[in-house]
């Protein structure tokens, strides 16, 4: 499908829908939680405050299909609203509901699954976390040992997960656990719906790097599981979480987010910092200014691969599991770019700070660039970029298989 980068005026006025819905919406206590977050994603108050907004504008989930509640905008719509919510400032919100849960049950979930989750995801209500990753199973998850055992109508599951995104937050889990052991590793897994409340649960945070907690482990302790909660057939759950797994690496919407990180970067690269050391703006030195260069190379290069991967999800397409591990590696690698330089332009006034001590005042002024502390925690965050949903190296490796036929 030849691609079009042009706005139709049709275009247009989405953007001026979306443009007077943010001045009306946006309120300044979201951005100003939005700003301060250094992790990936805002909190679960301001993340279920803004998609309750979000759902009453009929925005609950733009890029879902309309029977089930999407907008059916198209790529260059889509994109526009993604940008125009980046450059208000909205709030970075953790969709593991929407975005990832969502296609696994459009494609394979129940009707009775379909009528119970999908509207409470879309409103706000619920807020979900993934259960794949395991102590030993990451890279290799098949190799995944949290077991269900059948009793009557129910499972009993015991295991844990770890590196579970928001799980303090999260009232439902969606979990890969182990039904059978017969055959290869990916024969006996079957895809758990699971209530954060059920007894036997428990939740225990890892404390990340740049000093924010987003990540958990997941204890499971004889939990008691309907059996009526399960996607799909008994030990056929592998094929559920690959399909998920497609929209959770190459499901698009990141690039307007990516375009106007840039156009921030190269703003504050462009003015000399504040302060007393008065240095000259790093844009001027010719060594930043061919690194810039090539980021903006590589950020045209990940537009052009969102909107073809949005062509193909609007009509009606999924992602494919070489495309959606070609756009992760895109994605990733320009958000670590945008990272890398803007901690460069931040300097030693980037470096995270856990003492209390500010290096951004002099005197009781502002110094260095502008955000400048927020830079070291986004580096520190964003170098998880390539670990999560697949790091880079197993990325290659599917790409190597589905793509290359090696
Ligand atoms: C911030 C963050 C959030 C996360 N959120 C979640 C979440 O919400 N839910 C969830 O289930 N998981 C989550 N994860 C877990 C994530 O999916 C795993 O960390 C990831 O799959 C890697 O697994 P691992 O950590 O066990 O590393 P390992 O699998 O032990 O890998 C270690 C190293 O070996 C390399 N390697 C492994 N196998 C191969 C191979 N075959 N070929 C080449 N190189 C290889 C890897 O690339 C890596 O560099 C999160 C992780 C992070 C860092």
């Amino acid at each position: 499908m030849p691609l079009n980068f042009s706005f139709s005026a049709e275009d247009e006025r989405v953007r001026a829908e979306v443009r007077e819905f943010l001045r009306e919406e946006l309120t300044d206590d979201l951005v100003a939680a939005s700003r301060r977050c250094s992790g990936m994603f805002v909190d679960r108050r301001i993340a279920r405050a803004w998609q309750e907004k979000l759902h009453a504008r009929g925005w609950g989930a733009v890029a879902w299909p309309v029977a089930y509640g999407g907008t059916g905008w198209s790529p260059a719509q889509l994109f526009i609203f993604r940008e125009e919510c980046a450059r208000a400032g909205a709030p970075s919100v953790l969709n593991q509901g929407t975005n990832l849960l969502a296609p696994a049950l459009f494609a394979y979930g129940s009707e009775a699954q379909k009528a119970s989750y999908l509207p409470a995801m879309l409103s706000g209500e619920h807020y979900w976390c993934q259960g794949y990753s395991e102590p030993g199973s990451g890279s290799d998850l098949a190799s995944l040992q949290t077991r269900a055992v059948r009793d009557g109508d129910d499972y009993i599951v015991n295991g844990t997960k770890i590196w579970t995104t928001h799980a303090q937050y999260a009232d439902h889990i969606f979990c890969l656990v182990r039904t059978g052991t017969e055959g290869r590793p990916q024969q006996g897994i079957s895809f758990l719906l699971i209530g954060m409340q059920t007894p036997g649960i428990r939740v225990e945070p890892i404390i990340t790097l740049a000093g924010d907690h987003e990540v958990n482990q997941v204890f499971l302790d004889n939990v008691r599981v309907p059996v009526g909660n399960r996607v799909g057939p008994e030990n056929q759950g592998w094929t559920v979480a690959k399909h998920l797994l497609e929209y959770e690496r190459g499901s698009g919407g990141v690039a307007a987010g990516r375009k106007v990180a840039l156009d921030e970067l190269k703003q504050v690269a462009m003015q000399a910092p504040a302060g007393p050391a008065g240095r000259a703006p790093l844009a001027d030195d010719p060594a930043f200014a061919a690194r810039l260069c090539t980021l903006e190379i590589r950020f045209q290069a990940l537009e052009f691969i969102e909107w073809s991967t949005l062509a193909r999800l609007v009509a009606g397409q999924h992602p494919g599991s070489g495309a959606s591990s070609q756009f992760k590696i895109a994605s990733v690698d320009v958000q670590q770019m945008i990272e890398t330089l803007r901690l460069e332009v931040a300097g030693h006034y980037g470096i995270p700070n856990h003492a209390g001590i500010s290096l951004n005042e002099h005197e009781g002024a502002r110094v260095g660039p502008a955000d400048a502390e927020l830079a070291g925690a986004g580096y520190l965050t964003g170098r998880a970029a390539s670990i999560y949903g697949g790091s880079h190296q197993v990325q290659r490796n599917i790409i190597a298989k589905a793509v290359l036929g090696l």
